[in-house]
C-alpha cells in the first residue's frame, strides 16, 4: 500500500470513527419515568426537559412536556403502563422550548397551567429572534389555558399539589410544583446544577432577582427534594450552595467592574464555561437604573 493511499485510510477510519462517538453522544435514549416517592415521578431521558409525572386518585398530573411527539408518545405510554387515569393538568414551568414545545402532541382534553408571565413568553421571539408560532389559531387549545400569579393550588384527590411563584429568575414566569407531604418540589430551570446557570436576559430574566427568588423558595417551602430541568435532584443544602455561588460571582464581576476591567477582562478572570453568565452578571450591573 502506498503512503497517498494508507493516508486516506487512516483518515477514513478516523472521520468514521468521530462520526460514530458524535452520533452516540446525540443518542436520545426513551423516556422513562422513574418514582421518586409513592405516585410522584420524573420523566427522564427523550429530547426536552426532565418532567415530572404525580398519578391521583381522579387522574394524572404532568410537568413540562419535551419537545417532540416521539417523546410525548413515550410519555404517555409510560404514564399508561402505571395507570388508565386520564392525563387532566400539564403544568409548564416556564416558556423555554424544551419544557413546552410538547404540548402540542398531548391530548386537547388536558388543561394547560402556567404562570401569567410564562404563557405571555410563549409568544416571544426566541433568543435567536426566530419568530413563535404559538399564535397559530391550531396551537390554540395546547396554550397555557389556566394562569396564576402568586400561588394556587390543584386537588386531583386528596393530595394538594401547591403552585408557587416567587418571582422573576431564569425567566419571568417560573412555577415551583410543590408536594407537601412528601416535600418535593420541581424547579424547572431555576436550578443548574451540573453548568453554569442560565438567565434569560432576553426574557427580562435577572441573575441578582434569581438570587432573592430561590431564596424566597427555601424560606416558604420545607421541601427536601428539589427536581429540576438538567440536573440530578437535590437537596436544600445544594440548592443553597447554588445561590452563595451565583452571589460570589456577582460580588467579584462587581469588583472587576469597579476596578475598570472590560467585558472581556472580567470574563477572563471565570471558567470559559461560565462565559454567558458572567456576560449577564456584568451587563446586569453596568446597566443604567
Ligand atoms: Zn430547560
Amino acid at each position: 500500500m502506498n503512503r497517498r493511499l494508507r493516508l486516506v485510510l487512516i483518515l477514513s477510519i478516523f472521520v468514521v470513527l468521530t462520526f460514530h462517538l458524535f452520533a452516540q453522544a446525540q443518542e436520545i435514549l426513551p423516556v422513562k419515568l422513574k418514582s421518586i416517592s409513592g405516585n410522584i415521578y420524573e420523566i427522564l431521558e427523550g429530547r426536552g426537559a426532565r418532567g415530572g409525572a404525580y398519578i391521583g386518585r381522579n387522574g394524572v398530573l404532568v410537568i413540562d412536556s419535551k419537545m417532540d411527539k416521539k417523546s410525548v408518545d413515550e410519555t404517555i405510554e409510560g404514564i399508561r403502563k402505571l395507570t388508565d387515569k386520564p392525563i387532566k393538568y400539564l403544568i409548564n414551568t416556564h416558556s423555554d422550548w424544551d419544557h413546552i414545545e410538547g404540548n402540542r402532541y398531548f391530548p386537547e382534553t388536558v388543561a394547560f397551567i402556567a404562570h401569567e408571565n410564562c404563557r405571555k413568553e410563549f409568544f416571544a421571539p426566541r433568543r435567536d429572534g426566530t419568530p413563535s408560532d404559538w399564535s397559530r389559531p391550531d396551537l390554540m387549545p395546547f396554550l397555557p389555558a389556566i394562569t396564576f400569579k402568586e400561588q394556587m393550588n390543584l386537588y386531583i384527590g386528596p393530595q394538594k399539589v401547591e403552585l408557587w411563584y416567587f418571582g422573576v429568575g431564569h425567566t419571568t414566569g417560573d412555577a415551583v410544583v410543590y408536594f407537601r407531604e412528601d416535600k418535593i418540589a420541581f424547579i424547572g430551570d431555576q436550578a443548574f446544577l451540573e453548568r453554569p446557570q442560565l438567565i434569560h436576559s432576553y426574557k427580562s430574566g435577572n441573575s441578582f432577582e434569581h438570587v432573592k427568588t430561590l431564596k424566597r423558595m427555601l424560606d416558604t417551602l420545607d421541601a427536601e427534594k428539589f427536581c429540576s430541568g438538567h440536573s440530578e435532584i437535590a437537596d436544600r443544602k445544594t440548592i443553597a450552595k447554588h445561590i452563595a455561588q451565583m452571589e460570589e460571582r456577582q460580588q467579584k464581576v462587581k469588583l472587576l467592574i469597579q476596578g475598570n476591567k472590560t467585558l472581556a477582562e472580567t470574563k477572563n478572570a471565570f471558567p470559559e464555561n461560565e462565559g454567558l453568565l458572567i456576560e449577564t452578571i456584568y451587563k446586569e450591573i453596568k446597566k443604567p437604573n
